[in-house]
């Protein structure tokens, strides 16, 4: 952390990004003056200095929010709706603008960023703005009562507070905003310290849909700096947290004395399930699909596994076409694998790579850095022979490495599939209707995708099982848990 003269406004990609924090409707640096250095995976090259916020700001923003909360919890609900929609409106204006600068910050791909997430982004508001004004504002939730009406109502809950990773920073972020704003909260959002940018683009759009300042704050910074007095604030409602394990339970410890309740969605070691009789170029085109984002995604089946009796082809069509992938700078629309977000990081997934192969995992693919492309840019990797318990098979990982296992028979696959502290998702794939039925309910798992993978309908319960998360969001889910829903009981 520095404190180094900072320029207000910096231009990333062509497009002009303000490196402040964004604080009750108003551009703010910190009150020490202190920043923190943006570096861009893609060559490690500095992008800017953001301002590096701390108690004093994480104060400022969350009495901007306590004071906006009122007007915006009682506005309305079709004005509420329509302003969501405008920021919906705005984010689609800004796909291209967007997308570049997060490719740039995160050194994801672009083509992605372009297609999927920043529609998506848009997506996070429109559809919790719709589900509020036609689902949740005629609500018909009344329960048979003893001659009394019991009216239930879903009441906003105040200050949402809201810390994020990098992997999909605007995404992550705005699929928790959406429906926080939309259920009547006010938030403060903590944006991952390795890739802050697009939460400040964020902060203009709000601006110009015309939100009412403190109404969304951001307050830019280090998780220890930033994150940490935010969790333990007295005056939030909510608490959303999107991350690793190991920061989820720092987190649960600091917010407890405020009994404040948590959503947590944290890392995975996802099984890929294929059984005999699976479309053998479904099930490799799934497994392939799992380098998206050069691995660093969440949901990701990092477990390949694969019944005995097919996995000769399995494996050898597998690498096959994983050797196709091209890996190279995510602004090039025909990258298919990108780089690593920090050096730190990129240690730390080489670091599994070699203590497996020491440990006797086989290389069948990659198996250490792309020394041609350099920088951060880690071959995509794939082992076998991995010895059981070893913690390449039950670590997360979060780089492009994937592990094959062998299963005899159904039962085996599903106790292998099962052996995991994690549960945020499982792909199972199988050509019989009745097995896809019958193992896909065996399978402990937030999401259980059957012939398919990384479908996500927001109104949907999306969450993770274990150590994978505690709460599940996606349409009334997420009401549920950003609201104080109440039951008022009348007399006859
Ligand atoms: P991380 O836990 O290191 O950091 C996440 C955020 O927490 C960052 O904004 C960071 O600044 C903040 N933070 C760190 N320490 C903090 C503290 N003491 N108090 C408050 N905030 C603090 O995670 P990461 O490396 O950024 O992200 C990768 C992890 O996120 C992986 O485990 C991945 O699986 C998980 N993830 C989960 C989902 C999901 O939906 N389940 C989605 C994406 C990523």
């Amino acid at each position: 952390m520095v404190t180094a003269p900072q320029p207000e406004k910096i231009t990333v990609e062509g497009v002009e990004v303000d490196t402040r924090h964004w604080i009750g409707g108003e551009r703010v640096t910190s009150a020490d003056g202190a920043t923190f250095t943006d570096v861009s995976p893609i060559d490690e090259s500095v992008i800017g200095e953001i301002s590096a916020g701390a108690e004093a700001e994480v104060d400022a923003a969350v009495a901007a929010a306590r004071k906006a909360f009122p007007a915006w919890a009682g506005m309305p609900v079709a004005e509420r709706a329509a302003l969501l929609r405008k920021v919906a409106d705005g984010v689609e204006a800004r796909v291209e603008e967007l997308a570049h600068v997060e490719t740039r910050d995160n050194g994801a791909l672009l083509r992605s960023h372009l297609r999927g997430v920043m529609p998506r982004v848009a997506m996070n508001f429109r559809f919790f703005a719709d589900y509020l004004e036609n689902d949740l504002a005629h609500p018909d939730m009344t329960v048979p009562g003893r001659g009394h009406r019991e009216r239930i109502t879903y009441d906003p809950a105040g200050v949402v507070a809201i810390i994020t990773p990098w992997n999909a920073p605007l995404m992550l972020a705005t699929w928790r905003i959406g429906p926080a704003l939309a259920a009547g909260n006010t938030v403060v959002v903590k944006p991952p310290e390795w890739a802050p940018l697009t939460a400040s683009l964020l902060a203009d759009i709000m601006r110009d849909a015309g939100l009412p300042d403190g109404v969304f704050n951001v307050v830019q910074g280090t998780g220890v700096d930033a994150g940490a007095p935010l969790t333990r604030h007295p005056g939030i409602n909510r608490l959303c947290f999107t991350g690793s394990v190991p920061t989820a339970g720092v987190i649960a410890a600091a917010a407890a004395p405020n009994i404040v309740p948590l959503s947590f969605e944290l890392g995975g070691k996802s099984p890929l399930l294929v059984l005999d009789d699976a479309d053998m170029d479904l099930a490799v085109d799934i497994a392939v699909e799992q380098f998206d984002n050069a691995g660093q995604v969440c949901l990701k089946g990092a477990r390949l596994l694969v019944d005995a009796k097919i996995a000769e082809e399995f494996t050898q069509r597998v690498l096959d076409k994983a050797r196709t992938l091209k890996q190279g700078d995510p602004r090039d629309l025909t990258s298919d694998v990108s780089a690593l977000i920090t050096r730190k990081h990129f240690d730390t997934v080489d670091g599994f790579v070699q203590r497996a192969k020491a440990d006797g995992a086989r290389v069948l693919m990659g198996g250490g850095p792309n020394d041609e492309l350099g920088g951060l840019f880690y071959s995509p990797t794939i082992l076998a022979d991995c010895p059981e318990g070893s913690e390449i098979l039950t670590e997360e990982v979060f780089g492009p490495v994937l592990t094959i296992e062998t299963f005899d028979g159904d039962e085996a696959g599903v106790a292998m599939a099962n052996d995991t502290r994690f549960g945020l998702a499982a792909t199972l794939v199988t050509s019989d209707p009745e097995r896809a039925e019958r193992v896909s309910a065996q399978l402990r798992a937030g999401t259980v995708w059957v012939n398919c993978f990384f479908v996500r309908d927001l109104g949907a319960p999306f969450g993770g099982s274990g150590r994978s998360g505690i709460g599940r969001e996606g349409g009334i889910w997420s009401f549920d848990f950003y609201c104080d829903v109440k039951n008022s009981v009348f007399a006859p």
